[in-house]
């Protein structure tokens, strides 16, 4: 950076790493290059869905919140308008969150890890202080762990199915965590791969939640099972006071048409796409998680509930090599070793049946 940059930059920004997505760690360059690769390190759903966008309005803006996209995710997780909020993508609703309640440089957000990285990046850059309370050894939430931060934080996040451990998190859990900061955080619940533990049944969602708590939201994707990461479409869940509040912070025009109108589609003639394409996926999902565990360079695998595999390898070197043996077929996976508790452990996100037959062929 020149030296007027760095003397003008905020100075915490100056030396601060960006996420590392998956595809900033490999980018996926013109089609053709995206093409030749085998893409397992983001979790995104395979198969493409063909949609027709019209341009007819496109010389106006949007709804603030269109119509059909909110009535389409209405009836889909069956809450009312009120309490949803498009957004660009789970993570814009992360970062309108913490904007939202932390004040800068005041207040702290509360993370759980091995967890998602956006939490603390959205955090990082908006100026808000960061609270880590470990999962316990069985990737569960650490209790007393949570007891101990009451009064010292305004939000805490909660990923259940946890990426990347791939877990749902004991809903009681979730129930004494959101009990325990009822009257000083607001409890987030990214259930971003939610639907690969069957969407509909409440034992999974913490939807049914906000009918009980005011301190309750619910962070949802149209990228994971419904395949539809390029798009850019999320939404947060949450009780109408919430929305109101996040709804004076978000930009004037989130969502733009041609998202709208695809989004709209996925989650109306598109619906049973989605349900199959869920199930295919947990039977490779079951398929792979047994030939890992037969492998003798793999010590662990976890269990999983969503799109994706987490195992460990009996060795950093052991890790190295199948990381790289696959790298030099074209086949992408994510390292995971730099998490707390995941040392020499790498994630598979679960492609088609092809690509995954592909992967084990090679590691063979
Ligand atoms: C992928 C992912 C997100 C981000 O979803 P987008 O809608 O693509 O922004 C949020 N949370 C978790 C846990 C994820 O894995």
């Amino acid at each position: 950076m020149s030296n007027l940059i760095n003397k003008l930059a905020r100075a915490e920004l100056v030396d601060m790493v960006p996420y590392q997505s998956a595809r900033r760690l490999f980018a996926s360059g013109d089609s053709a290059q995206a093409n030749s690769k085998i893409w397992l390190n983001a979790n995104e759903a395979p198969g493409k869905g063909k949609y027709q966008v019209s341009s007819e309005n496109i010389n106006r803006y949007p709804d603030f919140q269109p119509n059909n996209l909110l009535k389409a995710y209405s009836n889909y997780c069956g809450l009312e308008r009120s309490q949803i909020l498009a957004t660009r993508g789970a993570d814009e609703g992360i970062e309108l969150i913490i904007r939202s309640f932390c004040r800068a440089y005041q207040d702290s957000i509360l993370i759980c890890p091995p967890t998602y990285g956006m939490y603390a990046i959205s955090a990082e850059n908006h100026g808000a202080g960061i609270v880590k309370v470990p999962l316990t050894a069985d990737t569960t939430l650490d209790i007393e762990g949570l007891k101990q931060q009451v009064g010292k934080v305004k939000v805490v996040f909660l990923c259940s199915p946890g990426n990347p451990t791939g877990k749902l998190l004991p809903k009681a859990q979730i129930i004494q965590a959101i009990e325990l900061f009822k009257d000083s955080a607001m409890v987030v619940v990214d259930e971003a791969y939610i639907e690969y533990t069957g969407e509909f049944s409440p034992e999974q969602t913490s939807t049914s939640l906000l009918t009980t708590y005011d301190n309750v939201i619910v962070l949802r994707t149209l990228s994971k099972a419904f395949a539809l990461a390029g798009l850019r479409c999320g939404f947060t869940l949450a009780n109408t006071d919430v929305i109101t509040l996040l709804s004076k912070v978000i930009a004037p025009y989130p969502i733009s048409a041609p998202v709208a109108e695809i989004a709209s589609l996925a989650l109306t003639d598109d619906l049973e796409k989605m349900t199959e394409r869920v199930t295919t996926c947990n039977g490779i999902k079951t398929d792979l998680s047994t030939w890992l565990s037969k492998q003798g360079w793999c010590s662990e695998v976890f269990a999983s509930d969503a799109n994706f595999v987490l195992f460990r390898c009996e060795s950093a070197s052991e890790k190295t090599r199948i990381f790289e043996l696959l790298l030099r077929h074209n086949i992408l996976i994510r390292d995971q070793s730099k998490q707390l508790q995941l040392e020499n452990c790498l994630r598979i996100s679960i492609g088609s049946a092809q690509e995954i037959t592909q992967l084990k062929e090679v590691l063979s």
